[in-house]
């Protein structure tokens, strides 16, 4: 029970923000879900806070036909509405049409030349009209077998424009003719095709042009892991085996497999979110301090953690790697079918729809600490969370509480939704009596920020502006994340290694998983944290 809230004010604001130069982005995949619901009103909104140039503008291109209008139509009422019932409708509908006054289309398929000739001509007209610097920024936002054909078509047509070795990469940003690729999450499915991909874009890019998505780095409780660790004094001395008992970091969805069955019966829940999101929460959580806030010195250490996580063997992954899939349930008092029985999937299918598994890191810091780490899909409430639990106190002066009677103190980031950070912590309940009682400080951000906090898109979008790559993957950081995962999901695919797999668990949906994932802790001696 929380004895009282602990509010925290934001005092002596240090703020680091710059205006990028002029731009334009080229989006594949432009009448897609992505471009609809994050894409486009997240430029909106950096166009509104006046964080964009003047001069950019949006080029996108898909197989529907349209023309600029009707692809400016498509958006007009999401954005208006977007800017809240209270603001001027005038001056709103104003903003929202001279934004969209910059936003262009052509329609073609990605395997047409003709496509990237009409793009070309395109954007000679568009670069001269709005910005003079010709700095193109490519986004793949379409199904990820089209993104290595559309590289392709990038380097053949001259769109890229960068042969390996051309000087002009070397200036510094925002000069004239920057080029960058930004690509959407699947990166690969497995090692080798990650690779694959990776060999593709360098043939047209350089590493510095690459931009690899994981929109998880540009939410907000997630870039603060960085701050609260190396921003703070108090913490650091602690953040050790010495006085942390494990770690737990949770992703669970109440949405199914929704309209991506096609993609999810392919890929699973392992390869969508272990890889990366899950993979890069724990690197920033557990990652040695950055000699500067640089993006090459805070990715060489993400890389440097991953390296150290102990990978799992084949024969190992029926104790440490719990998989399962939902069946039927009830959620938000809603029934809800099993995925098997969701359109599009195999009525056999035995692709998992959630993850448990606890890994180790082999290094001086956290030696014996073990991290557990869990996502899945149709379950009880939509909750990202990062748990630390700290040890027990060494001895008990409240006789006769033991020591293992007093409760841990946890600190918990709080990704989604209610992004914050919160610490329990043991406290005297006022009265006569000695009671013990567990206080949990809580610090919200929606407590000292007005209004919604800004899409993780908003910050990606202008970092890669601005050619800050710290929230982006790195190349040697996918292939290392890569080669942790993928011999998992070849064991969990081989259905000759199924002995090696272990159950596929079915648990109902609107739960919180099946059993064994609670056996997997209680093995060690832990239960989950309540979240
Ligand atoms: P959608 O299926 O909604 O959109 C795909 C887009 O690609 C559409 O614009 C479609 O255009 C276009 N397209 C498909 N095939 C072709 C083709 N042969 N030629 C031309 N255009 C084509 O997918 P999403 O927007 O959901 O996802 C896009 C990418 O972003 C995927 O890689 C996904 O994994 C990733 N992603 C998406 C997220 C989301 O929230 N939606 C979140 C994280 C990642 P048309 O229909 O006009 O042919």
């Amino acid at each position: 029970m929380a004895l009282t809230q602990t509010t925290l004010n934001i005092r002596g604001t240090f703020c680091i923000e710059t205006i990028p130069k002029p731009a334009s982005f080229i989006i594949f995949g432009a009448s897609g879900d992505l471009t609809h619901r994050k894409l486009i009103p997240s430029l909106f909104f950096l166009y509104q806070k006046a964080l964009l140039s003047e001069h950019f503008y949006i080029h996108g291109c898909a197989r529907t036909q349209m023309d600029d209008e009707k692809f400016r139509a498509s958006f007009f009422d999401k954005l208006k509405e977007s800017l809240g019932k209270s603001s001027d409708t005038k001056a709103s509908g104003n903003t929202v049409k001279s934004f969209l006054n910059r936003c262009f289309y052509i329609a073609g398929d990605y395997n047409s030349e003709n496509l990237y000739i009409n793009i070309k001509n395109r954007l000679v007209e568009l670069d001269k009209k709005f910005q003079k610097e010709k700095n193109h920024i490519f986004y793949l936002a379409t199904p990820p077998s089209l993104y290595i054909p559309i590289v392709q078509h990038l380097g053949k047509s001259g769109l890229s424009d960068t042969p390996p070795n051309a000087g002009a990469f070397r200036r510094p940003h925002g000069e004239r003719g920057r080029t960058c690729i930004i690509v959407e999450k699947p990166f690969g499915r497995d090692l080798e095709s990650a690779r694959k991909l990776d060999s593709e874009l360098k043939k047209v890019s350089k590493e510095e042009q690459i931009y690899r998505i994981d929109h998880y780095l540009g939410k907000e409780t997630v870039q603060n892991i960085l701050l609260f660790r190396f921003a703070n004094s108090i913490f650091e001395p602690i953040w050790n085996r010495r006085y942390i008992d494990n770690i737990q970091i949770t992703v669970a969805e109440l949405l199914g497999v929704e309209h991506r069955a096609g993609y999810f019966e392919q890929a699973g829940l392992l390869r969508d979110m272990f890889q990366n999101h899950m993979l890069q929460m724990l690197s920033l959580v557990a990652m040695e301090p950055p000699i500067s806030f640089d993006a090459n010195r805070v990715r060489d250490e993400k890389v440097k953690l991953l390296r150290a996580i102990t990978p799992i063997q084949p024969h190992e992954i029926r104790d440490r790697v719990i998989r399962a899939q939902y069946g039927k349930g009830t959620i938000e008092g809603r029934e809800v079918p099993a995925y098997r029985d969701e359109k599009g999937v195999a009525p056999d299918s035995t692709v998992e729809t959630y993850v448990a598994m606890k890994l180790s890191i082999d290094n001086w810091r956290w030696q014996g600490v073990p991290f557990y780490l869990r996502a899945g899909k149709r379950l009880a409430k939509k909750s990202s969370k990062i748990v630390i639990t700290f040890k027990n106190v060494p001895h008990s002066m409240f006789q006769p509480l033991r020591p293992e009677d007093l409760e841990p103190n946890i600190l918990i980031f709080h990704v989604q939704p209610e992004e914050g950070i919160s610490l329990r912590i043991l406290a005297k309940r006022p009265g006569p009596k000695l009671c013990m009682d567990t206080l949990e400080m809580v610090f919200r951000y929606s407590d000292v920020i007005e209004g919604e906090l800004p899409d993780a898109y908003e910050r990606l979008l202008l970092d890669c502006m601005l050619g800050d790559q710290t929230l982006f993957i790195r190349n040697d950081d996918m292939e290392v994340s890569w080669s942790l995962i993928t011999p998992i999901a070849e064991v969990f695919e081989d259905k000759s290694k199924a002995s090696l797999a272990g159950t596929l668990h079915i648990y109902p949906a609107g739960s919180w998983g099946p059993v064994a994932t609670e056996e997997l802790l209680q093995k060690d001696g832990r239960s989950w944290v309540r979240i």
